[in-house]
């Protein structure tokens, strides 16, 4: 199938319709056009087969209030901007507008939907700590999800393959010809006699009832980078559940909840952390001990000190991946003392006599 960049037409041109079309006129345009085109009608024709695509394109285009305004106003650039860029196959366009296709085309529609498909994506909520979140851990997840069944290797038959659907030999669809005004059609509806996967089971297997499939208990590790954000999702590409007819796993998406700390508090990648020293300390200086990530380490405090200055430790914040650091930010609290010795109130009395000289 070529897959180069064809040139565009304007929409309402491929459409044939007014710059002003209503809703209306825009659907009853383009379904005449999928009629004419379409692929069941044109096999084998490249020509019709674009026209077909384009058609679809102008159609979900312009159907769009929101597509429509940018599109009237910046043309096919402003479309990419938006993230639009048409419809890849066919099977794009049935499962957007096969209520659009009516009966005739619905049935294809169902059709395509018989064959392979991913599995669901599953969702694991795990909670991790405070610590773990800023510098990143390595974490086991338990849960159950479907898998292909041992006992029928996923085949759902019992003592090996299934057999094959006798009335519609495998196909899963049974065709007919059939001719409204147009030409004529071949119908495909979904065989009644496998419910159109195109295979019977006589003997279904027992471990799993014939599904096929099986619920596993499985363990994953999954690593949490540093520095990651409360809220942060993890994709597992595959990790989901099985497909359906072969079709491939579904993704397990990891939502991660960052549990709150005693006294750590993020701050982008610093860690804010508020420490009380006593009103000499503060005046005369001297070192603390303050927790960090990292452990203690030791904090030198200037003299004079004020209460609710913040005192810098570089390097002791989040430390990321692509080498941006942060530190941790110690606020500082003066405490003022809750008794004085006599001893304590005479020297204070010195040093306040001192203050008014
Ligand atoms: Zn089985
Ligand atoms: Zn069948």
């Amino acid at each position: 199938m070529a897959n180069g960049k064809v040139k565009e037409r304007d929409y309402y041109e491929v459409l044939g319709v007014s710059k002003k079309a209503t809703k209306d006129e825009l659907k009853k345009a383009y379904r005449g056009l999928a009629f004419k085109y379409h692929p069941d009608k044109n096999q084998g024709d490249k020509d019709a087969e674009q026209k077909f695509k384009e058609a679809a394109n102008a159609y979900e285009v312009l159907s769009d209030p929101k597509k429509r305004e940018m599109y009237d106003l910046r043309g096919s650039a402003g479309l990419d901007d938006m993230g639009f860029h048409g419809f890849e196959n066919n099977a794009d366009i049935f499962s957007n507008f096969g209520d659009i296709f009516g009966d005739i085309f619905g049935k294809r529609f169902y059709q395509e939907r018989t064959g392979p498909q991913k599995g669901p994506d599953l969702r694991y909520d795990i909670t991790i700590s405070f610590t773990d979140a800023a510098l990143g851990s390595e974490k086991q997840l338990r849960f159950t999800k479907s898998e292909a069944c041992d006992a029928c290797k996923g085949t759902g038959a019992k003592n090996g393959a299934p057999t094959v659907c006798s009335q519609c030999n495998g196909t899963g669809h049974i065709s007919r010809q059939q001719k409204p005004d147009g030409g004529f059609f071949t119908i495909s509806n979904p065989c009644p006699n496998c419910s159109g996967s195109g295979r019977r089971i006589d003997n279904p297997c027992d471990a799993c009832n014939g599904e096929g499939r099986a619920t596993k208990t499985r363990s994953l590790s999954v690593k949490i980078p540093a520095g990651i954000n409360n809220g942060s999702t993890l994709r597992l590409s595959g990790q989901g559940e099985a497909g359906i007819r072969g079709g491939r796993a579904g993704d397990l998406y990891v939502y991660v909840k960052i549990a709150s700390h005693p006294y750590f508090k993020r701050e982008g990648l610093d860690i804010q952390y508020n420490a009380h020293i006593s009103f000499t300390k503060a005046a005369l200086g001297g070192e603390i001990e303050i927790p960090t990530l990292n452990g203690k380490v030791s904090l030198k405090i200037p003299k004079c000190t004020q209460s609710n200055q913040t005192l810098r430790m570089t390097g002791q914040g989040i430390k990321m991946k692509d080498g941006r650091k942060g530190s941790q930010l110690v606020k500082i609290a003066v405490d003022m003392p809750k008794k004085l010795s006599e001893r304590q109130e005479e020297l204070l009395r010195e040093l306040d006599k001192l203050e008014h000289e």
